[in-house]
């Protein structure tokens, strides 16, 4: 998708703190963190939202994870914990329609979830 701030920064089109990247997944700083560790774990290729992925999609998302996993270890917040959030569609608030999970961490968070 042309117009895509995500797909910009995978292609390397608008630069970004890049914690962690391969074939599938690309995992960067977001520009306005919430939390002293506010990572954006995203797949390379376009999907919009939860919503929008199919059973084929499966591994991605178990890819997505761990590669959240891997980033929460690299900057030493799995010891003392973190989140991982996905917004999808309007309820949410989603802002970038490119499927994303927020991982947060960094100080104790805010049991409100919604
Ligand atoms: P969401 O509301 O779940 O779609 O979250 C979008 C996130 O993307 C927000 O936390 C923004 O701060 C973040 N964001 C928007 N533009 C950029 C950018 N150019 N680089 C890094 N993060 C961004
Ligand atoms: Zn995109």
């Amino acid at each position: 998708m042309n117009d895509c701030v995500f797909c910009k920064i995978i292609a390397g089109e608008i630069p970004a703190k890049i914690y962690y990247r391969d074939d599938d997944v690309v995992v960067f700083a977001d520009i306005s963190p919430q939390t002293p560790v506010h990572a954006l774990v995203a797949p390379r290729r376009h999907i919009e939202d939860v919503e929008a992925l199919a059973l084929e999609d499966a591994a991605l998302v178990g890819r997505l994870i761990l590669a959240a996993q891997q980033v929460a270890r690299d900057l030493d917040v799995a010891p003392s914990g973190y989140r991982l959030i996905a917004n999808s569609g309007r309820d949410s608030g989603q802002l970038v329609p490119h499927l994303h999970f927020h991982l947060l961490g960094g100080r104790p968070l805010s049991p409100h979830l919604g």
